[in-house]
């Protein structure tokens, strides 16, 4: 018996692009045909997408509906008025999309491979798109085994080696493989093993997917990020266009710093804690300063108002520190990047309504609630000052 009639096209010869075929069912918007060209989607992957041809009229096919009683092609309205149950049709796959995705998942099964055989990690579950691989793994890894990982699996790209695609009954699969294979196995009679390697091979997982002849295709794995558990990797062009354009931007970093690798991420982390450790001494004096906060006060319309010229300070030390802020006061900072803040404890006065005073009456940009609120003050020439006018006039 050849198992290859009774298993999907796409097992068997994932490069047949177009297959004769008749509609064995039809429902609003989606057929069945009798065969089994399109991959349903299943695995951690997409769909494959394409059209259907009748009498020179090409209907596009725009998912898989994978049902109990097979997989029902969908298919839109104009599609729906031309094709009926028993005629024979033309299926045609979108080549790109598959091949990309024969690609992604094949590269997915060496990576997955190289982190078994180097660190025995498991992969416990993958995803693919058009050139890309998202996958979680048993354990976290160091930049250097994950550096190792793409080194390795690269490698045996270059190498290349024969993507086999083995179809045999349960039978066969418990007596021959099953000590050996990767992955779980459906409930059906029939297994589909992928094997990575001439003879014996070196890697073989139960799958029932879509996958390239021989490494050699895949133009390499690149690294897109990995945080935790999560590895996510790009292939081709769009690997070697993110890697670039990830590049290109280091460069920028690198002339603006004047420092490269390990001492650029140094000199980035130093700069860093010297801006905490700054931020954390601005929020200490901002929090002495509002601390004796009626000491600084003026009486402006009945109103206890604080002006002060902070240009050191910014939102965020501002808005921490006002937390400690006593009751009754209009406090107004100008801070870094010339930004005049107006923070109110006074229940009775909105520190937007003053805002938006200001911005009435200087076109600058800003906003606010009640209590806190904010303008742009660079064109103005004495912010502090131009505030206590229009407190001054306000009622
Ligand atoms: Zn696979």
């Amino acid at each position: 018996m050849n198992l290859n009639n009774f298993s999907p096209i796409y097992w068997s010869s994932s490069y047949q692009r177009e297959v004769e075929a008749k509609i064995i069912g039809k429902n609003k918007n989606e057929v069945k045909v009798d065969k089994t060209l399109f991959y349903p989607s299943g695995g951690g992957q997409l769909s494959d997408l394409g059209i259907i041809v009748y009498q020179q009229q090409e209907i596009k096919v725009v998912g898989i509906l994978k049902r109990e009683d097979g997989n029902w092609l969908q298919i839109d309205s104009v599609g729906d008025s031309i094709l009926e149950e028993g005629v024979e049709v033309l299926l045609q796959l979108d080549w790109d999309r598959r091949y990309s995705f024969m690609k992604s998942h094949s590269s997915q099964h060496l990576i997955s491979h190289v982190l078994k055989r180097l660190f025995d990690v498991e992969t416990l579950k993958a995803n693919f798109d058009d050139e890309k691989i998202d996958i979680e793994i048993s354990r976290s890894l160091s930049e250097a085994e994950i550096l190792e990982v793409l080194q390795e699996s690269n490698r045996l790209i270059n190498e290349g080696a024969e993507v086999i695609s083995i179809i045999v009954d349960k039978d066969e699969y418990k007596r021959k493989y099953r000590d050996d294979a990767r992955g779980k196995i459906s409930n059906e009679n029939i297994v589909r093993l992928i094997q990575l390697g001439e003879g014996e091979g070196f890697d073989l997982t139960c799958c029932g997917g879509v996958h390239v002849k021989n490494l050699s295709e895949i133009n390499g794995i690149f690294l897109d990020t990995f945080k935790g558990n999560s590895l996510k990797f790009y292939i081709d062009k769009h690997g070697i266009d993110s890697v670039n354009k990830q590049r290109i931007l280091m460069i920028y970093l690198e002339e603006a710093t004047a420092k490269k690798g390990e001492k650029l991420v140094e000199m980035l982390i130093n700069k860093l804690n010297e801006g905490r450790i700054l931020q954390e001494g601005n929020l200490r004096l901002l929090k002495m300063i509002f601390a004796k906060i009626d000491y600084r006060c003026q009486e402006i319309n009945d109103k206890k108002v604080v002006l002060l010229n902070l240009p050191e300070i910014d939102r965020q030390v501002l808005q921490s520190a006002a937390r400690e802020l006593e009751k009754g006061f209009l406090t107004v900072v100008l801070g870094r990047n010339d930004i005049l803040y107006f923070i109110s404890t006074d229940g009775e006065l909105s520190a937007k309504e003053i805002n938006d005073l200001i911005i009435e009456k200087t076109g600058s940009k800003g906003g606010g609630n009640k209590g806190f609120a904010q303008v742009n003050a660079k064109n103005i020439e004495d912010p502090l000052s131009l505030v206590k006018e229009v407190l001054t006039m306000f009622s």
